[in-house]
């Protein structure tokens, strides 16, 4: 029988990064399993997502994930060499207000300069000044990401990452994991669909958007499901010179990828439900309906666009506030959980992964503390909530 003392189920960016800051900056001498159903990687979040980063958050915690992310993001070179790139772009983020949404703006505005983020708040005029490409009649501000914030390659960043776990000792293997064995409070070891049994000292539940079903094993609830996301690729041929990653006050977002660019909204209430892991059609009538009148609106210049392509992927949503659990179980207290980012995973999963690192070997978090993500909320039916989520 293969033995671990930590197996983590999911190898995507987030399980990626538990394994590598778990072997490479902290240490761990242990054996350390990464089980990973689909190494193609061709249905995770992780490759399908619009892979930005952003600080303009509305809750500190959230904020410092994202900080640790960037800085991250910045040592590519010195912690993979000097060939590690995956082309981050620093365009920034721009958060539109109307009437209503000011206030809010401004808000989190305070918060974000208290965490030290470089955001600026922008009136009507200086937004026209600074993008003469848009309609701002309707606005009343902006809050505008001068740095920090950006764009990159997820499947480079997945690749980086995963390369540097294997290289600190990580053992990556393609299976599916299918149960626990447990004794009393204790997981005892991962049933694998191949039939093995990883007997482990503990296992950390990184499988995105099946992370529910995953805890479901253990009769554990956690309210995470696959909620789809379309991102549409635009054909444009008019410029649009320094276009931020932009949130239409539609909740319409747009940003630049090379010479197209891409953009997304959520599907609404009435069609936003948990789906099939396989279902990754495109919700191709949002375009029509929601994408493109509110881009012409807000950028006249999009009047004759055409969509060059269009894909689906799954938000790992948190039914609770689409904030992620990252922590131990409180009573199988071997168990961890780092899912249900539900949007925001790819920037927060190497301070998730130096987390639940010092969690698993320290007993307690030391750099960052996610604790108020912890699942003691979900049992306590207590949201955390971050007003800007996308
Ligand atoms: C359209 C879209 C846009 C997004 N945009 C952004 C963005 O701009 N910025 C951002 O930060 N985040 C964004 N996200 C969210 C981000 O992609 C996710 O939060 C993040 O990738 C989650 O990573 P993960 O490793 O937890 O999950 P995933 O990438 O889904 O990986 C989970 C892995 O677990 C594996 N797995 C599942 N069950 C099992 C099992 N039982 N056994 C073995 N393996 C298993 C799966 O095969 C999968 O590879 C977006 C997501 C989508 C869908």
């Amino acid at each position: 029988m293969k033995k671990a003392d930590l197996v983590i189920i999911g190898g995507a960016i987030v399980g990626a990064c538990v394994a590598y800051f778990l072997k490479k900056d902290l240490g761990f001498k242990g054996s350390v399993i990464v089980v990973e159903r689909d190494p193609t990687y061709a249905k995770s979040a992780t490759t399908l997502s619009a892979a930005s980063i952003r600080q303009q958050f509305s809750t500190p915690q959230n904020i410092a994930l994202s900080q640790f992310g960037l800085s991250f993001i910045h040592q590519l070179k010195e912690r993979f060499g000097p060939d590690a790139d995956i082309g981050f772009h620093e365009g920034g983020y721009l958060l539109l207000a109307s009437q209503a949404g000011l206030p809010v703006l401004q808000q989190n505005h305070q918060v974000q300069k208290k965490a030290g983020a470089d955001i600026e708040l922008m009136t009507p005029d200086a937004l026209k000044r600074t993008f003469p490409w848009m309609n701002v009649d309707d606005l009343t501000g902006g809050a505008y990401g001068r740095s920090g914030e950006g764009w990159f390659d997820a499947h480079m960043l997945l690749d980086l990452v995963r390369k540097g776990a294997i290289e600190a000792g990580a053992n990556f293997i393609k299976d599916e994991a299918t149960g626990f064995t447990r004794e009393h409070n204790r997981i005892t070891g991962v049933k694998l669909a191949s039939g093995s049994t990883i007997a482990c000292g503990a296992a950390v539940n990184c499988a995105g958007p099946n992370a529910g079903n995953v805890a479901r094993y253990l009769d554990i609830a956690l309210p995470i499901e696959p909620r789809k996301r379309t991102v549409f690729v635009i054909d444009c041929k008019k410029p649009h010179p320094n276009m931020p990653l932009m949130v239409d006050t539609s909740g319409v977002y747009i940003r630049p990828e090379g010479d197209y660019y891409i953009s997304g909204v959520s599907p609404g209430a009435e069609r936003d439900h948990a789906v099939d892991s396989d279902d990754l059609d495109p919700h191709y009538d949002l375009f029509e309906d929601v994408i493109w009148p509110s881009l012409y609106q807000r950028m006249p210049g999009f009047d004759a666009i055409k969509m060059a392509n269009a894909w689906a992927g799954h938000y790992e949503y948190c039914t609770l506030d689409q904030n992620p659990v990252i922590g131990a179980h409180p009573e199988i207290q071997n168990f961890y959980i780092a899912a249900g980012f539900s949007g925001h995973g790819l920037q927060h999963a190497p301070g998730t992964g130096l987390a639940i690192g010092e969690l698993f070997l320290h007993g307690a978090y030391k750099s960052l503390d996610p604790s108020i993500f912890g699942y003691e909320r979900i049992l306590s039916g207590t949201p955390v909530r971050e007003l800007n989520v996308i």
